[in-house]
């Protein structure tokens, strides 16, 4: 420490900040990544904002897709089909690929299994058994209404598996519609596409949309550090019907 003191008036400012980015960027730990078997150091995400350690550099795997196969795994509860997977990542669609019967992509280009709007979509009432929509929800103009959409096309029994961009802190959702070029959307939002960063009012708009149970996986402790998951990510099990 004393060495360090003695030696830093003499690293010139540029210097001493470009040291300083190398340590913050090196990684800490090894991780383990439930998806695809690797076991090492973990990339950045490059954001904004910069999140250290989360992408599988095998794989390419978010913190996201291993916070959701940890609780699949560990759930051991097949998923009720046909199981909708709304902007599918890839990741984790190789994964259901090879596991389920009647599994579906779609997404509002013609780049999945069908092409279906989730603000209006073409689908009977009652006819899915499972809907995975991970940060998909920031995207969509009329959310509130997608998620009354995804209830009526459910049937009775069937689930919901939602994530969103989420600050636990915030009691209510950060959203502005005056907000709309790309370089303000990613200061205000984080991406350039993104028209809002949700808070804990997210659940109030699960039960809004029909949603009688919500249960929710978090990223915590020692499982977070080994799976290089983000401290506190969620993600929502909606299910039932309003009562
Ligand atoms: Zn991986």
């Amino acid at each position: 420490m004393k060495m360090k003191k003695l030696i830093k008036p003499f690293i010139p400012k540029p210097i001493r900040r470009f040291i300083t980015y190398f340590l913050a960027l090196s990684p800490v730990v090894k991780r383990s990544c439930n998806i695809c078997g690797f076991k090492g150091y973990f990339e950045h995400f490059a954001g904004p904002p910069l999140l250290s350690e989360v992408v599988c550099p095998k794989c390419g795997s978010h913190s996201r897709h291993r916070l959701f196969w940890d609780w699949y795994e560990e759930a051991k509860m097949p998923l009720i089909e046909p199981v909708y997977h709304f902007a599918p990542e890839g990741v984790l669609e190789n994964k259901f690929r090879g596991n389920l019967q009647k599994y579906v992509t779609s997404n509002i280009t013609p780049t999945a299994d069908c092409v279906l709007d989730i603000q209006n979509i073409d689908l009977p009432d009652s006819s899915i058994g499972t809907i995975i929509c991970n940060h998909v929800l920031e995207h969509v103009p009329n959310d509130r209404q997608a998620l009354k959409e995804f209830r009526r096309v459910l049937k009775p029994e069937g689930r919901l598996i939602v994530s969103v961009p989420l600050i636990e802190g915030w009691a209510l959702t950060y959203e502005d519609e005056g907000i709309t070029s790309e370089r303000e959307r990613t200061a205000h939002f984080g991406q350039c596409d993104h028209l809002r960063v949700y808070g804990h009012d997210f659940r109030s708009r699960l039960t809004e949309a029909g949603f009688g149970k919500v249960e929710e996986i978090t990223a915590y402790g020692a499982k977070a550090v080994e799976l290089g998951l983000l401290r506190g990510e969620k993600i929502f099990l909606c299910s039932g019907t309003a009562v």
